[in-house]
């Protein structure tokens, strides 16, 4: 039931070796607006080779740190990220960049989404999940494929890129105090969405027990199904061993960070353990 990885290409890995070895492409902040609570939207104009939806960039703030983020959009240039307030370095993204900043990427890096050509696609997103699932909802556009997107956020407050994916899909919205659209979890969006339509695949990205329960749900359709992880990562590239999936063995970074449903139904620690900064094994929250 999986479709099949897709490959970050032959020019991406050799641009990917070769950002590696010469360091960080520079760009400059032309958009950095309050897109919901706790999330920054940051417009980001530089030179990347061209990503495909699902990949991700490390974003560098020089003496901070360098975290990964989701490609939302790269269009003419730009790049778009949504950015959650977490800790030391998107905490400082969000206090302190301003229009005309500038900051450093290295990426695309990883597998991304493998975009069905023709059919209807189910796309399953919590919080800042919706980013890549953005880009890739363009993709699935261009392409005449029929999309539904059902979003999930803690509160209407919290919600991001609603507009972005009504202009590309027809979108149901979820939120946990039921501020929005359905009162609980998006998967059970997801459940009512799979048993009343037809769909040919389904894709998620956000918390792990949510990634979890929707690749059940998709199971047991027979539906194929692709996720995108999201794992604490230091190198990006491969070498650290940080973002390794039990028991196979997987990197986050370098085998996806997206993977299909038959390699996620044998992760042992999915939805439940991840590592942390110190490489020790902690339950997700
Ligand atoms: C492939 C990928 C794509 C991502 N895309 C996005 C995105 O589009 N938008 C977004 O807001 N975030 C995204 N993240 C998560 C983001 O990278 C982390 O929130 C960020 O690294 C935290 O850095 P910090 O310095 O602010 O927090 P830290 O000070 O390092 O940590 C603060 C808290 O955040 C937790 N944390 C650290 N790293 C992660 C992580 N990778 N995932 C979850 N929790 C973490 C820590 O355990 C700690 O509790 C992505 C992560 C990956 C691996």
């Amino acid at each position: 039931m999986g479709l099949e990885p897709k490959s970050a290409g032959p020019r991406s890995a050799q641009s990917a070796g070769f950002r590696l070895r010469a360091g960080h492409a520079r760009g400059a902040v032309v958009g950095a607006r309050v897109a919901a609570k706790q999330v920054l939207e940051l417009k980001l104009e530089v030179d990347l080779d061209e990503p495909e939806p699902g990949q991700f960039v490390m974003l560098w703030v020089p003496g901070v740190g360098e975290v990964p983020m989701s490609i939302a959009d790269y269009d003419g240039g730009v790049l778009t990220m949504y950015i959650t307030r977490r800790g030391r370095v998107t905490g400082y993204l969000h206090d302190h960049v301003r229009e005309g900043v500038r900051l450093f990427v290295r990426g695309p890096y990883g597998r991304g989404f493998s975009a069905i050509e023709r059919g209807r696609a189910l796309l399953v997103g919590g919080g800042t999940g919706a980013a890549p699932l953005h880009f890739l909802a363009k993709r699935l556009r261009e392409r005449g494929v029929d999309c539904v997107a059902a979003l999930g956020f803690r509160s209407a407050e919290h919600a991001i890129l609603l507009g972005e994916m009504a202009r590309l899909c027809r979108v149901e919205v979820a939120t946990d105090d039921g501020s929005m659209g359905f009162g609980g979890p998006v998967h059970e969006v997801a459940a009512k969405l799979l048993s009343e339509e037809r769909f040919d695949a389904v894709y998620a990205c956000g918390p792990e027990p949510m990634i979890a329960a929707v690749l059940e749900l998709a199971r047991s359709k027979g539906v194929p199904f692709e996720a995108s992880l999201e794992r604490y990562m230091r190198c990006a590239v491969g070498v650290c061993g940080s973002c390794v999936l039990e028991p196979l063995g997987l990197r986050v970074c370098r085998d996806g960070p997206v993977f299909s449903g038959e390699v996620l139904s044998r992760v042992e620690d999915l939805g439940r353990w991840w590592r942390d900064a110190d490489g020790r094994l902690v339950p997700l929250r």
